[in-house]
């Protein structure tokens, strides 16, 4: 489909899964592949040799991206018509979904420099038109805001209600980019200061989203009768470990995990299946997390949404990787 073009329910929520492959360490741990991509769409699971009831599992999405795919057929595939469509005004959120260590910041990178490039390219394709693009970037942590562009601002800023604009956060830096250069510059100082955090606290990165959002302006230069504005936000969300949003085995390990469940992250998988349920879904509780409220216009409605669910191949991992696609699979 076209950015912008008509869309149905189905297209408004495109979720594709990642499959990493296995790191060196797990390797050298002797652990093994637990899950394989047969086709484009199925993931299944393996089940061990010494395993004496294998739980059957095979899974079916838009798109499944075997540990030998690229970022970049993660992005042209996955996430491209959603991220391209904030140039034609429409609201986008890119979400990386999955345990910690499955690759969700890997993955998150990468996407967010093609998107770069692509909002670029369309930008020096479209001379009839004036462009403006702003960034601001922001870490949630424990259901504490900090800006990931002025540290001095200090690791519990305010949201505010805007009638026009919805919710706002407080002081939050925007930059204004004057080129893809200097873009690049400011997503990077985002990631960098994503890094002091998790030098400074145990789990960080574990525990904490980041939201890199891209506002994107442009206006038709003539000026005729048909001046037509458009401006869209286009968020980048790196999403906390997902093994902060499910309760559901009652081992020690997971209970002792329990207490660390994380609101934000909660909530948001709340939303988003009752987004996934259409009509159907009754009342939206965007309103009982930090993480929903920054994104309630850019999630539902109009707007679009591309969830990619990162997985951890490796067998000590498959409980999670299960609980990834379960969320998957309802978020579709
Ligand atoms: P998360 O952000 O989910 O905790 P990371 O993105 O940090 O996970 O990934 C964990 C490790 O696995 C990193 O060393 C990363 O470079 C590596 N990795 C993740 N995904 C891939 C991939 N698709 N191909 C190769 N290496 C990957
Ligand atoms: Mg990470």
């Amino acid at each position: 489909s076209t950015p912008g073009g008509p869309r149905s329910k189905e297209e408004k929520i495109v979720v594709t899964v990642r499959l990493r492959p296995l790191s060196k360490k797990e390797q050298q741990a002797k652990d093994h592949m637990a899950w394989e991509c047969i086709d484009d769409n199925t993931i299944v699971y393996k089940p061990q040799p010494q395993e004496r009831q294998a739980q059957p599992a095979s899974f079916t999405f838009d798109k499944v991206f075997s540990p030998a795919s690229l970022t970049e057929a993660v992005y042209e595939e996955g996430v491209k018509n959603v991220a391209l469509s904030a140039l034609m005004g429409i609201n986008a959120t890119i979400f990386a979904y999955g345990q910690t260590s499955s690759g969700k910041t890997f993955t998150m990178r990468g996407i967010t420099e093609k998107a770069v490039n692509d909002i670029y390219k369309h930008i020096s394709n479209t001379p009839e038109r004036d462009f403006t693009i702003r960034i601001s970037g922001l870490e949630i942590y424990n259901e504490n805001v900090r800006d990931l562009l002025n540290t001095e601002s200090g690791r519990n800023l305010k949201l505010l209600d805007d009638p026009e604009k919805g919710t706002m956060v407080e002081k939050l830096v925007e930059e204004t980019a004057n080129n893809d250069q200097h873009l690049r510059q400011l997503i990077s100082i985002c990631e960098a200061q994503r890094q002091v955090g998790e030098t400074a606290l145990n789990d960080y990165s574990s525990r904490s989203h980041q939201i890199i959002r891209l506002t994107i302006q442009s206006t038709l230069r003539e000026n005729s009768d048909c001046v037509r504005s458009f401006v869209a936000s286009l968020n980048f969300v790196d999403l906390a470990g997902s093994e902060r949003a499910s309760q559901t085995h009652a081992d020690g390990a997971r209970l002792r995990e329990g207490c660390h469940i994380n609101l934000s992250l909660m909530t948001l998988t709340t939303v988003i299946r009752k987004l996934s349920l259409g009509k159907r879904s009754g009342h939206i509780p965007y309103r009982d997390s930090k993480l929903t409220r920054i994104l309630q216009h850019s999630l539902g409605g109009n707007a679009r949404t591309a969830i990619i669910c990162t997985l951890s191949p490796a067998l000590t991992h498959v409980e999670q990787s299960r609980n990834t696609l379960y969320f998957a699979t309802r978020a579709k």
